[in-house]
Order: structure tokens, then sequence, then C-alpha cells
């Protein structure tokens, strides 16, 4: 056990309560293997204690006008910046990422919390011209209810986050799952809410058996919305829960995204902004770039530079000063690493630098890049999650579009290119539902986030994300 790292518990009513549920599950610290605590197991009882809680809460906090809402969101938000040291430093523990890396996210997470506690403000119904002067049409959006939102180990603070900021200030309560990997830093943000006055029952934590959870929160008619970020395997088993009781439900789900350098690209900067945002969190991001199509007459610069860059990243204990990545979050993404880089050698693929552990401890991957891959190989089908770069060559823009299009993927996409021609055309034809062009910023408070194809359904961020947890109601008045 590590001392400094907090408490666990289940966290329902503002109070932190141990799980009554059986089975073992260790939180350990990715950059040693060492335990950090062992993970709360919550119980049949505890789930339904959590939804009473929450429908309880419901009937209060709808009542709440958004004005307070928003005030209590927003001392969440500043409670959230003055531990940001605390906080940042108990994600880096349990999640491995770069202290610094830690901090922009807990910062991110409160500003996405402030950026919703606006938005509920202008939760904004409409009047419709009527066609009798006798009758007034007008819509009011109302919250949807109680809310069962899981979220993943990768930014265990931005993507919940999202989740509870847009539900609480719509006017919902939340139950809400982390990561197996990562409890302690929802548990942070929801401690903030409790101290910034958030009223009993209106943000709940559960941890425990993730399929135990979902199956039991999902199927209670208490909950009207599901919210899930994690792998499309498992957002498939939750939309068809969902689908039981005709839920709402937004999903967020595996990427692979394609990049397009094309002939009249800038390299340096295609260069240097991949690199740092390929390698940005160990590569675990579902929006990470993944799959590079660089057009023939620029592939070797591409490929050395991106070797170059790739080879000179400290890799460490995220703690450690001077590390620029740090560990994968679990053992399963070291395994899914060795098993796709070796398929991708075997099948042609040329290794430019990485392809190894390089530590005997903790969950290390090097920085990867494979050169001239075959699109037959696996990792250019399957989400590798991980620090590693696929790179093909093409030769032209058709076939550019063509590959990237291939897979039942369509969440981010990127692409490099001076030509005001080439942008327009490859904003209508990229299959995806963020397009960054000469640049990576695709993931901010106030800008909408979601996939299309089997990435996901629905958006969160930007008033897209307020909107997934409003019902319209239409009133007709005479
Ligand atoms: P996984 O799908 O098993 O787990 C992902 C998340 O879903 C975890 O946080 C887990 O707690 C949760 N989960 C798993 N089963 C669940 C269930 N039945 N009900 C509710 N929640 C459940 O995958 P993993 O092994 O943790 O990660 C592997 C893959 O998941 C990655 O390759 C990547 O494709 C995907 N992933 C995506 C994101 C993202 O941001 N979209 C984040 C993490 C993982």
């Amino acid at each position: 056990m590590t001392s400094a790292y907090p408490e666990l518990g289940l966290f329902i009513d503002n109070e932190l309560r141990p799980g009554r549920g059986s089975g073992d599950r260790r939180v350990v610290n990715p950059a040693t293997g060492d335990e950090l605590a062992r993970l709360p197991i919550a119980s049949a009882e505890d789930l339904n204690e959590a939804l009473t809680s929450s429908e309880r809460a419901f009937a209060a906090w709808r009542r709440v006008s958004a004005l307070e809402r928003s005030n209590i969101l927003r001392k969440a938000a500043g409670i959230i910046r003055s531990r940001v040291d605390e906080f940042a430093r108990t994600l880096t523990l349990e999640q491995g990422k770069v202290l610094a890396e830690a901090r922009i996210e807990m910062m991110a997470a409160a500003d996405i919390i402030d950026w919703f506690a606006e938005e509920g403000r202008r939760a904004y119904g409409r009047v419709i011209p009527s066609r009798q002067p006798d009758i007034r049409f007008s819509t009011l959006l109302v919250p949807v209810g109680p809310v069962a939102a899981f979220s993943p180990w990768n930014f265990p603070a931005v993507i919940p986050a999202r989740k509870v900021a847009a539900s609480l200030a719509a006017g919902c309560t939340c139950i809400i799952k982390p990561a197996e990997e990562t409890p302690a830093t929802m548990l942070g943000i929801a401690q903030a809410f409790a101290e910034a006055g958030l009223p009993d029952g209106v943000l709940n934590v559960v941890t425990g058996e993730p399929a135990e959870i979902s199956t039991h929160l999902i199927a209670s008619p208490i909950i009207r919305k599901v919210s899930f970020t994690g792998s499309t395997a498992v957002g498939r088993e939750i939309g068809r829960l969902a689908a039981g009781g005709i839920k709402r439900v937004t999903l967020e789900l595996g990427g692979h995204a394609p990049v397009l350098v094309l002939e009249d690209a800038d390299i340096e900067k295609a260069v240097s902004i991949s690199a740092a945002f390929k390698f940005r969190n160990a590569g675990q991001v579902c929006i990470a770039p993944t799959r590079f199509y660089v057009h023939e007459r620029v592939y070797d610069d591409f490929v050395n530079g991106l070797t170059t860059r790739a080879a000179a990243l400290k890799v460490a204990d995220g703690l450690a000063e001077g590390t620029q990545m740090g560990p994968l979050a679990n053992s399963r993404r070291v395994k899914a690493m060795e098993r796709l880089i070796s398929d991708a050698v075997t099948a042609g693929a040329r290794l430019t630098t990485g392809g190894e552990s390089g530590a005997n401890r903790g969950y290390f991957w090097q920085p990867t890049v494979l050169a001239d891959v075959p699109e037959t190989a696996r990792i250019m089908n399957e989400e590798p999650f991980g620090p590693v770069a696929v790179v093909r060559r093409v030769s032209s823009v058709d076939e550019a579009i063509a590959a990237a299009n291939r897979l039942p993927y369509g969440l981010a996409a990127y692409a490099f290119t001076r030509s005001t021609s080439n942008s327009i055309r490859l904003g209508q034809e990229i299959e995806a539902g963020m397009l960054g062009i000469n640049n990576m910023m695709i993931n901010l408070a106030e800008t909408p986030f979601g996939g299309v194809k089997e990435s996901g359904y629905g958006s969160e961020g930007g008033s897209e994300g307020l909107h997934a947890y409003l019902d319209v109601k239409l009133i007709s008045e005479s």
C-alpha cells in the first residue's frame, strides 16, 4: 500500500462507504506493478441504494434553478483547481501518465465543468409560430432523468467530467462507474462537488465488477439515460442493454485515426504535431493519430522525422523528473503491443524504432514506429491503443481518402496539406466525427466530441454535450 494514495470507497449520498460485494480486484501503480489499494466492490444492495438515492435527489435537483446549479458547478471547478497538485499526483499514481499531463488533464476537467455550468444556463426552448391565433406552441428542454455513466481509465478526469458536468448542469442526477484501474481520480472529483454544496445523491460513484454494475443499473427503471466511453465491443453490449428500456444512450467508442500527409504538406509541422499527439498518454487515446498514409514524395522524410522524435523520448515513471512518456495503464496493453507489433513485422512491416518493453517492471512500452505496414496486418485494422505509429505509402489523394475510410471506425481523422481545395474535399469525404487539418486540436470543452460508424453514437462536449441530457417537451396552450 502507498500511504499517499487516497482511501477508496463507494460514494453515495456524499459519503464514502465500503462496498459490500464480493470479489477481489487490485488497483496498481502501472509504473511499478505495486498495489495501491483494493477496489471497493459494490453489491446489488449497494447499487439499489445508489439508485434510490439518485431518484430521490432528482426530484429536488430538477427544480433547482439553472443559475444555482451553475454556481455549485463553478465552485466545484474552483476546488479542483485549488487542489490540482494533489489530484494530479493521484491520477499519475493510478494511471501512469506524466505528472505534467495529469495536471493539464485536471485543469481541463475544471474547464469542462465551468463550461457546462454556463451552458446549462442557456438550455433554451423556443416558441413555434402557431397556425391558430389562440394556440401557442412552445418547447421546453427538461432533464432526461437519472443517468448511469461508465468511464474508462485513459482519461480518468476529463471523460467523467464531460459526463458528470453535462448531466448535472442539465438538471439530471448521475451514478458513475469509473474504471477499475482509476477509481481515486473520480472520487476526488465527487468529493470536490460535495464540498461545493452539491446536494446528497445528485452524484454517486460506484465501483466493482463492470458487467454486474452496468447490467444492474441499466435494467433499473430509475435510469433514463446511459453514457459509456470504452471499446466498441463493450459499447455494443451497453447499447443492447439500453435498448431493452428504450433509454437514451451516448456511446464514445474506439477509433483508428488516419493521418493523411499529402504531397504539399509542411512536413516538419506534420512530424512535430504527429509525434506530440501520438505519444501523449502513451498513445492510449481514442483520437490518437495512428494510421499514417504518407505521399510517396515525402514518405522518407516523414518516417525519418517521426522515428527521430520517437526515439528521443524519455520513457519512465510519470512522477519522475524529466519523463516524457509514462507506462501503459495495465498489462493488457503490453500484451496487445507485443501481439500487434510482432504480427506486423511478420507481415512485412519495417520497425524503425521501439518495438519492445525496455523495462523489467511496470507496464512500459517504448515509442514505436512501423513503416511499410501492409493493410492486411492486424494493427492496420484493430485499434492499437498504445505508443505505436503505423506508416504506409500512398501515391494520390484518392488512394489516401479510400484508405482512411476503409475501416468501420469513424472517430477522429487528420490531414496535412497546404491546398485549400484538398482541405475542402477532405472535409466532405472523410468519414469521421472530428477532422483536424494541419492541427490536432479537436478536443475542447466547447467543441462537440463524437464518432460515426462503429466509433459511437452522439456527442459529448459543446452544446451538443448538454443536449444529450435534455428531452424536448412540446407545450400547446390555448
Ligand atoms: P474494455 O472495453 O474491457 O474496457 C473499457 C472500459 O469499459 C473500462 O473502463 C471498463 O471498466 C469498462 N467496461 C468493461 N466492461 C464493461 C461492462 N460490461 N459494463 C460497463 N463498463 C464496462 O477495454 P480495456 O481492455 O480496458 O481497453 C481495451 C480497449 O478499450 C482499447 O483497445 C480501446 O479500444 C478501448 N478503450 C477506449 C477508450 C476510449 O476513450 N474510447 C478508453 C479506454 C479503452
